[in-house]
């Protein structure tokens, strides 16, 4: 449940792309990619960012931390990625320090009941935007923003000691020289002239707000639906829907988890699959892959295809089960160096009966090119 191997699977499909775009969810999430064998860690911007070719945005339905975003794109250019190919929307919502502590509080009341949040100030974000109070983009292109925090705390009786904001709006002004547009036109007019977008998905199907496992959940919405509201595109021009898998099931933080592991296996899983989130450093908790509740996934989501990630780290397992109309299937383990293994694809084959619907692409291996084709291996 999220930390499938996203990012770097958008990374591999950019090529075939004029418009990467970010339909939900902010610094929350945490997108690995590498380039030349270095690990570069994206949280706010698109995956296709590696690839100068693509134009990457951040669409209304994601909020965005001017202070990550700022140390995202240096950390970028230190690294000689061209970031003059970000478009930001003027109408996604800013995650600003009060957010950050406003988190931090709500789960301290919590108690031993916490959701699990990253700690971003990303709930409390979009709850001012659905209350009607947010900060959006286009705010801080206005000239009295300056005065934005003096006013916020006129407004607010805070129960902790206000932030803060000198950093905040040294990275405002940083991220207000960025190209800040209607993205909805531009991605419309994209299409219009047959240009090909993929909208990259944040967090998970089992962390929608609606569809997830409630309310250990992130406060977006996750599945296909977010991708017309958060990009502001109609249902009707959505194509090929590609759901991004991996081979085993993991979650950070609380909530349900039927297939868990809880023995030696699941400790090998995690320690195998490096299994630390990205943004939290936290440990997953590990177990086996889900069928019934991917069937749920690609029904509402409508998934066209699936794109299997981190079989590698099964390699060599005894036994791989999965869970099926309520059992535990078993599988031998296989061999994914041989590019030819009988047990993977006798893996594969069952669950793509099972599911439905056909594999684009099985991902072996952290670096873009680690990845093979189509429903076999062979
Ligand atoms: P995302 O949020 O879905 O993009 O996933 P993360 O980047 O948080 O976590 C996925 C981790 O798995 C990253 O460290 C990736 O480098 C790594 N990864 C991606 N695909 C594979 C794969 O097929 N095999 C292995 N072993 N690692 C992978």
């Amino acid at each position: 449940m999220g930390d499938e191997g996203k990012g770097k699977i958008v990374d591999y499909l950019s090529k075939d792309y004029d418009i990467i775009a970010r339909f939900g969810g902010g610094d929350n999430a945490g997108h690995t990619l590498f380039k030349n064998g270095k690990k570069i860690v994206l949280h706010n911007i698109p995956s296709g960012i590696l690839n100068k070719d693509v134009l990457n945005v951040i669409g209304n339905g994601c909020v965005i931390n001017p202070i990550s975003f700022k140390a995202e794109v240096e950390m970028l250019m230190e690294n000689g990625v061209d970031v003059s190919n970000i478009v930001i929307s003027d109408r996604a919502h800013i995650i600003t320090p009060f957010h950050i502590k406003w988190d931090a509080y709500n789960e301290s009341k919590l108690g031993n009941n916490k959701i699990g949040s990253t700690l971003k100030g990303i709930g409390p974000c979009y709850t001012d935007k659905t209350s009607r109070k947010g900060l959006r983009v286009r705010d801080i292109q206005e000239p009295d923003f300056s005065s934005w925090g003096v006013r916020m705390m006129q407004q607010t009786k805070l129960p902790f000691n206000p932030p803060n904001l000198t950093e905040f709006y040294k990275a405002c002004e940083f991220m207000r020289k960025f190209r800040i547009e209607e993205t909805h036109i531009l991605i419309n007019k994209a299409l219009d002239k047959g240009q090909r977008v993929l909208a990259e998905g944040a967090q998970a199907f089992g962390l929608d707000v609606d569809f997830g496992t409630y309310p250990y959940v992130t406060s977006s919405v996750t599945s296909t639906g977010g991708v017309c509201q958060g990009l502001g595109v109609s249902p009707k021009l959505i194509g090929n829907i590609y759901g991004v898998v991996k081979a085993y099931y993991t979650r950070v933080g609380n909530g349900p988890f039927i297939t868990e592991l809880f023995d030696d296996v699941g400790d090998e899983i995690c320690e195998v699959g490096k299994e630390f989130g990205s943004t939290t450093g936290r440990k997953r908790r590990c177990g086996w892959l889900n069928l019934d509740e991917l069937k749920e996934a690609i029904m509402v989501t409508g998934t066209s295809d699936i794109i299997l990630t981190k079989v590698d780290v099964l390699e060599g397992f005894d036994e791989v089960k999965v869970l099926s109309d309520g059992e535990l299937i078993s599988f031998p383990g296989w061999n994914t160096t041989s590019h030819k293994d009988v047990e993977l694809d006798h893996f594969l084959e069952t669950i793509k009966n099972i599911l439905g619907i056909p594999f684009k692409l099985i991902s072996h291996g952290p670096e873009r090119d680690d990845i093979y084709w189509g429903v076999t291996i062979k």
